[in-house]
């Protein structure tokens, strides 16, 4: 709960026509775009709400409600620059309301942001963006396996020839990349580290950041006002909390058919990677 749940509660706002259940409704569909339209930035959902509450107040006293006034007064309320300021806030005393207190009971940017991301728990889809990354990310990791593999199948049938691993040369080659704690035991597959956010539990996440990266992740400037545009929030989803020269990279071959490799094996990983 939030200022932004009182007000809906103080003032019984309502959901604005019938396409939207209530006003959270409609925060949260305008802001995902959910809806259908275009989806709208804080800035322009803070105004909404603001003026739905600003219509609310002047209904209970008696001052005309017709938007145009209201939207020119809004921006003379909330701008406490506006050379207007004095000449609004002296009629509104007319009507028994107080100029600076108004502006206090309106919400801020900041304000919606949370009530959007903590009480309704709205995320916005970044698929567009996000899905890009993941596709390079794959394409990648299935790169590097491809090449693994094929380095491998190279050097089996000699495996097989020189008689170190019989019919190593009728084996698949199965590539799985893992990621392994610089400070412990623990190793995970790439994917797995990806989709759950973090290598090493104990030593390898953010102190701040714990979340896997596709969940909502703590924002640092959530609480203040200087949100412009929410362009920034949403950038921000790959694995930061791990720094890429901890991480070390560990390929696992596994010939499958083979029983195992021969003592050779490390070497041969070790070329196949410094060859990659
Ligand atoms: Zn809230
Ligand atoms: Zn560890």
């Amino acid at each position: 709960m939030c200022k932004v749940d009182d007000l809906i509660a103080e003032y019984g706002l309502t959901a604005p026509g019938s396409d939207y259940d209530s006003v959270d409704d409609y925060l949260a569909k305008r802001w995902t775009g959910t809806d259908g339209r275009t989806s709208e930035g804080y800035k322009k959902l803070t105004d909404w709400f603001n003026k739905r509450v600003l219509k609310s107040i002047y209904e209970k006293y008696g001052r005309s409600t017709v938007s145009i006034h209201l939207d020119r007064e809004y921006d003379v309320i909330v701008n406490e620059d506006n050379i207007q300021r004095a000449e609004l806030a002296a009629d509104l005393e007319g009507d028994g309301m107080d100029i600076d207190e108004l502006k206090k009971t309106l919400v801020s940017h900041g304000t919606i942001r949370n009530h959007l991301k903590n009480c309704l728990e709205v995320e916005k889809d970044t698929q567009s963006t996000t899905n890009s990354t993941t596709t390079t990310r794959e394409k990648a990791i299935a790169s590097a396996k491809r090449m693994a593999a094929s380095k491998t199948e190279n050097i089996l049938p000699e495996l097989a020839k020189d008689g170190v691993v019989p019919f190593a040369d009728q084996a698949t080659v199965d590539v799985e990349i893992r990621l392994q704690c610089p400070k412990c035991d623990t190793r995970v597959p790439i994917e797995d580290a990806i989709k759950r956010g973090y290598v090493c539990n104990d030593h390898m996440t953010d102190p701040i950041n714990t979340d896997p990266p596709n969940n909502s992740t703590p924002d640092p400037s959530e609480n203040t006002e200087s949100d412009e545009n929410d362009s920034h929030h949403q950038s921000d989803t790959t694995m930061n909390s791990v720094p890429s020269s901890q991480t070390s990279l560990l390929l696992s071959l596994l010939a499958l058919g083979a029983t195992s490799f021969s003592s050779q094996s490390p070497m041969l990983i070790d070329s196949m990677l410094n060859t990659a």
